[in-house]
């Protein structure tokens, strides 16, 4: 059974193809500045790179160009789109209404639509990529699988904000946590190589990326997650500015005058590690500033690595214990440095780094032997969980090709 996994952004197409059997990848790509002038694809069929200029005008024509090329007679890697037994779409909010992946049909589609004032960034982008590919293969069932759905396992009192509860009812104010795909799937491949049952295990993943978020996972549950109502909560990130006191945002629109407009774009995109080191939102940059004695440089990754250890004492607490402390994203998988920094002084709660294993985490496994929690480095694949859990919800209906 081969799988179509789709990741839209608003200006992105990526893509994988994805032979079930071995979980193979056949074809994977990325499509650039769609809806711009200067637009581009690069796909690898088959390992062979393929790459064509020229403006996408927008989503639809974008998967258009990607279904044509995978298809093609002399590149191409299947015969026809029949061939293609699913498709899996990432969609970033699924707010309290999906508990699972979902298979896609209208009531689905206005339901997506109806959680955009939720999402307004992400989800008409995952929107305009599930029309376009309903449009594009009408007879092959889509799945959409959402950012949200493993996080919907949080009891009320992790989820509810210290608000006035009608705010709630009437308006879903809520925690909802993202990256879900991601912790799900690092946790339960560090299962896997712990050699122990899910279920037996209290667990805290670190999805280290631009955007980053901490989970406590019990048992294979997320049980409490740093992201919130948006992903601009918990974690100082790339560009955003993680946990505030709400009054600072109000305090910000009377001093300076800033509009709600502004003050979104410096929340978002002028914040985190860019906005504390003036820089850089690249951990590697500012590790090269860094050591050049640039001391905001040296500051920014201070202020991120204490966030995510106070977030791994709080988690414990939640957890009453920890088995195992998971890295995943560009920095988690990448950055030793960082993953250093963060257990340094974590050894009362049995979390003890090996320093070599760290700086090579060729098994996964970068605690010392003796220590009581296991560390581990996991790259993250949400495009396989999408395609896996796409693949078991067309079994469990029952409209596999
Ligand atoms: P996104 O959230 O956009 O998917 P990534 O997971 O790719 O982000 O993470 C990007 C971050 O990872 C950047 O801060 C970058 O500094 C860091 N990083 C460190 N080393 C690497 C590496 N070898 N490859 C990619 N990113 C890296």
């Amino acid at each position: 059974m081969k799988i179509l996994v789709i990741n839209c952004g608003s200006s992105s197409i990526k893509y994988k193809l994805i032979d079930m059997e071995e979980e193979e990848i056949i074809a994977r790509g990325i499509l650039e500045r769609i809806g711009e002038k200067n637009s581009w694809q690069i796909h690898f069929l088959m390992g062979r790179k393929i790459k064509i200029e020229g403006k996408i005008i927008n989503h639809k024509k974008g998967l258009k160009d990607l279904l044509s090329i995978i298809t093609d007679n002399d590149k191409g890697v299947i015969k026809d789109l029949s061939q293609i037994s699913a498709v899996g779409h990432r969609v970033v909010h699924g707010g309290e209404k999906f508990l699972q992946p979902t298979l896609i049909d209208d009531k689905v589609i206005e339901t997506i639509r109806r959680l955009i004032p939720l999402a307004p960034l992400h989800n008409p982008p995952n929107l305009a990529g599930i029309e376009a590919a309903c449009s594009l293969l009408p007879q092959t069932p889509q799945v959409a699988v959402f950012d949200t759905t493993f996080h919907q396992s949080l009891p009320p009192r992790a989820f509810l904000y210290g608000l006035p509860y009608n705010y709630y009812e009437k308006y879903r104010v809520r925690r909802y946590g993202f990256h879900g795909t991601s912790h799900r799937y690092v946790s339960q491949r560090a299962a896997y190589l712990m050699g122990i049952p899910l279920k037996k295990l209290k667990m805290i993943t670190c999805h280290l990326g631009n955007g980053c978020s901490i989970t406590a996972v019990k048992g294979g549950k997320s049980i409490d997650t740093s992201m919130g109502f948006t992903p601009l909560e918990g974690l100082v990130m790339g560009t955003r500015c993680g946990d505030l006191d709400p009054a600072l945002v109000l305090w910000l629109i009377g001093k300076i005058g800033l509009s709600t407009y502004e003050l979104q774009d410096i929340l978002n995109t002028k914040s985190g590690l860019l906005g504390i080191s003036g820089v850089s939102n690249d951990v590697r940059d500012l590790q090269k500033e860094s050591k050049a004695g640039n001391y905001l440089a040296s500051l920014a990754l201070d202020v991120f690595t204490y966030r995510i250890k106070k977030y791994i004492g709080a988690y414990t607490a939640v957890l009453g214990g920890l088995d195992s402390l998971v890295f995943t994203g560009g920095i988690g998988e990448n950055e030793p440095e960082i993953r250093k920094d963060i257990c340094s002084g974590l050894g009362f709660l049995g979390i003890d780094l090996d320093e070599d294993k760290n700086k090579k985490p060729d098994n996964h496994i970068i605690s010392k032997d003796n220590s009581k929690v296991k560390i581990l480095v996991i790259p993250t694949d949400e495009e396989i969980m999408i395609a896996r859990e796409t693949q078991r919800i067309i079994q469990e209906k029952e409209i596999c090709r």
